[in-house]
């Protein structure tokens, strides 16, 4: 057994934990000492007792998705009675909303729509950052893939013309856990190969990305620590990854539900949380998932290694109709940060702070 002591010359000494080492960490390291090393790490990067959120809006363009993930309550196949798709001046209105109650941006993303014009992405990027100057956090990785696929262009040239258009930055979706055997019984359209191409080619092109892991939904413990060395590596490559969120499987209303009807516990979420932070110190920003484990469990995180509570969450229509119905405003975010000892930074999707205190 490995002891505190040699683990911490370990991170010291290299930074890196071998997937043997996170292996050996968590399954026999107890909890107090796990919690422990996660939050020297925390102090190391981030010394200032500052913990940042963000006030933004999700916004899901379409539920129409070509896709059948078995852990998404969310998607509708095309055709479907209730399929929507929003227009821009819907999108508008939901922009104006979130600015006035002191947003900064959006983080918009939707199902992998088979025929919808590129145009409709284009010209909405354009006319959200013309309007309102807003942080645009847009489409992840497997709605990159598809408009490439469906378009009949690279990964690069819908990037740059999306970059061009007014995106600033992509979000982790559709990460789940990097690993093809998991992904395909899960019936995941875009592979993990596919995932980090999309990341590899938006780093290169300066445009920031965070990457996220789900997990509980009938992984391995070594399939988790391989999810986590593929982002290591890919980090270590690029540096284009701002943050690491990772969150639990929501199985209310999904195929997944009989399967696996139990949610992963605080303390096993806390203990991943932990084991990520000492195990991705190259991605400076880690976020706790409040909306799947609830703000107590959240709260505990900011002693465990993170050093950023996320988003408000004006509107979530995913992960909420799969079971995840916590809710909290920017005051009862703030009063959670402020009662557990630090400062509350309030930031943009791209991790800029805008106002401290
Ligand atoms: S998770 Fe995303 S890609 Fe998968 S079915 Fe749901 S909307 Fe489609």
């Amino acid at each position: 057994m490995l002891t505190s002591t040699s683990i911490t010359k370990t991170i010291e000494n290299n930074g890196k934990l071998t997937p043997e080492i996170a292996l050996e960490m968590i399954t026999e390291m107890p909890s107090q000492e796990l919690f422990t090393l996660a939050n020297e790490v925390r102090i190391r990067l981030h010394p200032e007792k500052t913990i940042s959120y963000v006030v933004d809006r999700n916004i899901n363009y379409s539920n129409i998705c070509t896709s059948v993930c078995t852990f998404c309550a969310f998607y509708r196949k095309p055709g479907s009675a209730d399929g929507y798709v929003l227009s821009h001046e819907e999108i508008f209105h939901k922009v104006e909303e979130m600015i006035s109650i002191g947003g900064s941006g959006v983080l918009m993303q939707g199902g992998l729509h088979p025929d919808l014009p590129f145009e409709y992405y284009e010209t909405l990027l354009r006319e959200l950052k013309s309007r309102y100057k807003i942080y645009l956090h847009c489409f992840s990785p497997p709605e990159i893939d598809n408009f490439s696929k469906i378009y009949k262009m690279s990964v690069e040239e819908v990037l740059v013309k999306l970059k061009a258009a007014g995106l600033n930055s992509i979000p982790g979706g559709g990460g789940e856990i990097l690993v093809d055997e998991i992904r395909r019984r899960r019936r995941t359209e875009c592979n993990a190969q596919e995932w980090l191409y999309v990341m590899e080619v938006a780093h290169n092109l300066g445009i920031p990305t965070t990457a996220t892991m789900t997990f509980g939904m009938g992984e391995t413990i070594e399939h988790r620590i391989e999810h986590l060395e593929r982002l290591y590596q890919l980090q270590e490559k690029t540096n284009g990854f701002i943050a690491f969120i990772p969150w639990t499987l929501q199985p209310d209303n999904t195929p997944l539900w009989k399967k696996y009807p139990d949610r992963v516990s605080g303390e096993e979420y806390l203990r991943w949380f932990a084991l990520a932070r000492i195990y991705l110190q190259n991605i400076k920003n880690h976020q706790v998932s409040w909306l799947t484990q609830g703000l107590d469990v959240g709260r505990k995180a900011l002693h465990y290694g993170a050093n950023d509570i996320g988003s408000t969450m004006i509107e979530e229509n995913v992960i909420s109709k799969a079971g995840a119905n916590h809710k909290a405003t920017e005051e009862m975010l703030r009063e959670v940060i402020i009662s557990e000892g630090f400062t509350p930074v309030k930031r943009n999707a791209g991790y800029h702070p805008l106002a401290i205190g």
